[in-house]
């Protein structure tokens, strides 16, 4: 029987949470998987299967085990127009708890599969704390991906501990991180809301936090010439078990076809050919590519100090604007107008980020700080003018300009919800700024470039044979085969 169960592949099951960046990493993972010979299910909705079918196919095409396993998503029990069924920029704000409901009903469905599946274990967003119960019941390991870099994790974790943020004077005066292997300093303005005052995140974070503790462990998509110090933190500071798998886009989307065809892309080839024409056109690392992730939008008065800035910098760029982002029609004028000057190049939507980051035009970036995004400049080499606004952005910065010193804050004060506007409007001056210390050819600049670039390398060499990565996704789909062992065997 041992023999029999040695040669069968090990069978493990994903179920992402229903957002775009949650999706996006842990689909990638999920393929990672399955390139090493791992039978994989993917369990999702219909509308959430749509922004990665494609890839999955093509690796399916490609011989490896892979599938998407949907389940119907009870829309009219929650009272939601069919299809709304994922958190996204454009989610209206009365739908989201009911996407959350209606999540919460598929909760006995999703049980039954895992047993039906008959999964040698179980890979789960961290927003499903209630699969380690799940897990523990069938006696299958549950792997928790957890987004976000180590050092946001372990930023929350000494908040958690140590509370340095509650006795300050006021909201803008600085804090320090107990017990972090940098000094790293934030105002509480700058700190998610549940963690300045408990709300109902606050209880869902704690469950979260057990339930990593229940998990057999947690997967990032990091790496240790990025990470290493605040990943050891980070397992001795929690006692918990980490797999590092990154940089995990890097390694599932080598083909053009992979990186073009990534979340909500388009279908019509002639508009990508334009961007991608234009940036051909364009001189090495001249263009800064300007992207505030899949979730966020601005308020007009925003949007107008963006555009200035870009328009009065003596550099190019693409800017990726959401089109529910402008309410007055002055980004069409924009847009013609800088389409004239030929100095600037406006994506409307989704941009096919992977394919624009490796384009030997782009100079660097002006990001919200998305893990996701940091991920992906990353491995491209490039520098970054960090913007953050919500979820872990403020402490991924921290990473970017204090830790790894490969970007410039552009000087954001103020957290807030990814759904909401806030009150904070960050000047064209600073944005300005930022963005002439990213692009320009002084010596400090080139400095961050060259660390940048050596930072991507050590990126590429993570995922090779003998790289990082590349050893801990043999190890543990090792480790992993060898519990389904101990399991039949009754160990
Ligand atoms: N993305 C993209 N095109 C877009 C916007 C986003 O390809 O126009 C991808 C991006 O490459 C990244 C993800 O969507 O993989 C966004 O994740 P991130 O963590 O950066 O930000 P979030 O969407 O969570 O704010």
């Amino acid at each position: 029987m041992a023999t029999e169960y040695c040669d069968e592949k090990l069978k493990v099951i994903f179920l992402p949470f229903l957002s775009t960046s949650h999706i996006i990493p842990m689909v990638d993972i999920a393929r990672l998987f399955a390139m090493h010979d791992v039978d994989v299910t993917i369990i999702t909705t219909p509308a959430a299967a749509k922004l990665f079918q494609g890839s999955t196919n093509r690796d399916s095409s490609r011989g490896r085990s892979i599938r998407t396993h949907t389940v119907k998503f009870p829309a009219s029990q929650v009272g939601l127009p069919d299809g709304v069924e994922t958190f996204n920029v454009n989610t209206p704000l009365d739908m989201i708890s009911k996407i959350g409901k209606g999540l919460s009903l598929l909760q006995g469905e999703f049980e039954q599969l895992f047993e039906d599946l008959k999964a040698d274990c179980i890979v789960t967003d961290m927003f499903y704390p209630w699969t380690a119960d799940a897990a523990a019941k069938l006696g299958i390991p549950r792997l928790m991906f957890l987004g976000g870099s180590y050092l946001a994790h372990s930023a929350q974790h000494s908040l958690k501990k140590y509370g340095p943020h509650k006795d300050m004077q006021s909201d803008t005066h600085k804090f320090a991180f107990p017990d972090l292997p940098h000094h790293l300093e934030m105002t509480r303005l700058q700190l998610p809301d549940w963690l300045r005052e408990p709300n109902g995140y606050t209880y869902l974070m704690d469950m979260i936090r057990d339930s990593e503790k229940k998990s057999y462990c947690s997967l990032f998509d990091t790496f240790y010439d990025l990470e290493g110090t605040y990943q050891e933190h980070y397992k001795t500071a929690t006692g918990t078990r980490t797999w590092s798998l990154g940089p995990v886009s890097l390694w599932v989307n080598q083909d053009a076809s992979d990186k073009a065809a990534r979340g909500h892309a388009k279908e019509e080839e002639e508009e990508e050919e334009g961007w991608l024409k234009w940036l051909n056109s364009k001189p090495e690392k001249s263009v800064l590519y300007v992207s505030f992730g899949s979730m966020s939008k601005f308020p007009s008065s925003q949007l107008v100090e963006i555009a200035q800035a870009l328009e009065e910098s003596s550099h190019d760029f693409m800017w990726v604007v959401k089109k529910r982002d402008d309410g007055d029609g002055f980004l069409e004028e924009f847009e013609k107008r800088v389409k004239a000057s030929n100095k600037g190049y406006v994506i409307w939507g989704w941009a096919p980020q992977l394919l624009i980051l490796e384009n030997s035009a782009i100079g660097g970036l002006v990001t919200h700080c998305g893990w996701n995004t940091i991920m992906e400049s990353v491995n491209a080499g490039l520098p970054m003018a960090t913007w953050p606004l919500f979820a872990e952005q403020f402490f991924n910065e921290k990473l970017v300009v204090d830790v790894q010193k490969i970007g410039v804050a552009v000087g954001a004060k103020e957290w807030r919800p990814w759904n909401d506007f806030g009150k904070e409007v960050v000047k064209k001056e600073d944005i300005g700024k930022a963005i002439a210390l990213l692009m320009s050819s002084g010596e400090e600049s080139a400095e961050m470039r060259r660390r940048a670039v050596a930072l991507g390398s050590a990126a590429k060499r993570a995922i090779q044979v003998g790289g990082s990565s590349h050893n801990n996704m043999l190890e543990l789909v090792q480790e992993l085969k060898s519990l389904r062992l101990e399991r039949i065997h009754g160990n």
